[in-house]
């Protein structure tokens, strides 16, 4: 479904300013309050101070408040890969939903086709990497717990939004055969995958007497992480 932008209704905000970093990233949020016409009211309202440039109501309508041009107010403080001041590199979506507060509701399916129709509008007409699309939780953890454990992320990777590993791909990722050469087993670069079994095979025979499979499941590969930890502070 391509996103039709007469579509969108204007509802202007006067709660953003100036950018003053490029724009790369897009974060998504819920409103986390009883109705959407609320989250409206108080993301027009000036005294609250807070904006996104966009909102997704449960039908699947879309509202604008902020000129994408603009730093609306949504982020608050956070960081991400490193860098600070998201509002000023972001796009901010607030998806009605009433979160944590209100019973953590679904998500309705007309209201997520809109978002995906949103998101991938947005990401057409400016250079944001799929690693630097993000839940508002994901810059801000402790802080934020938006837009939570029911939004469909899987969902909207498989739409082009946003990064999600292959769940058939049972091989060992290039970071856990590094791990395993750094705790000392002899694996090449790219391993055959005979190479892998015998060496996850003997590394459960050490580490995991339990579960010895040779299967790189995802229980194995947290504990190779857990393992090379401790091989690091103990090279001695
Ligand atoms: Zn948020």
């Amino acid at each position: 479904m391509a996103l039709i932008r007469e579509t969108i209704i204007q509802a202007p905000s006067v709660n953003f300013d100036e950018r003053r970093q490029p724009l790369s990233m897009l974060v998504l949020h819920y409103t986390g309050m009883q109705t959407g016409q609320a989250a409206l009211g108080r993301m027009c309202d000036p005294e609250a101070k807070v904006a996104a440039h966009y909102m997704v109501e449960e039908d699947g309508r879309i509202f604008q408040l902020v000129d994408e041009s603009k730093r609306a107010w949504h982020a608050g403080v956070g960081t991400w890969r490193g860098l600070d001041d998201i509002n000023s590199r972001s796009i901010g979506i607030e998806i009605v939903n009433g979160g944590h507060d209100y019973g953590l509701p679904d998500f309705p399916e007309i209201q997520i086709d809109a978002v995906i129709a949103l998101c991938r509008d947005v990401l057409s007409r400016h250079q944001i990497l799929q690693s630097d699309i993000v839940g508002h939780s994901d810059i801000a953890p402790g802080r934020k717990d938006d837009p939570g454990e029911k939004f469909p992320w899987e969902k909207l990777a498989h739409a082009g939004i946003g990064l999600w590993p292959d769940e058939s791909k049972k091989a060992l990722s290039v970071g856990s055969v590094e791990l395993l050469a750094e705790i000392g087993y002899g694996l090449n670069a790219s391993p055959s995958d005979q190479e892998i079994t015998c060496v996850i095979r003997a590394f459960q025979q050490r580490w995991m007497q339990d579960n010895v499979t040779g299967e790189p499941c995802l229980e194995t590969l947290c504990r190779v992480a857990q393992i090379a930890s401790i091989y690091r502070e103990n090279t001695i």
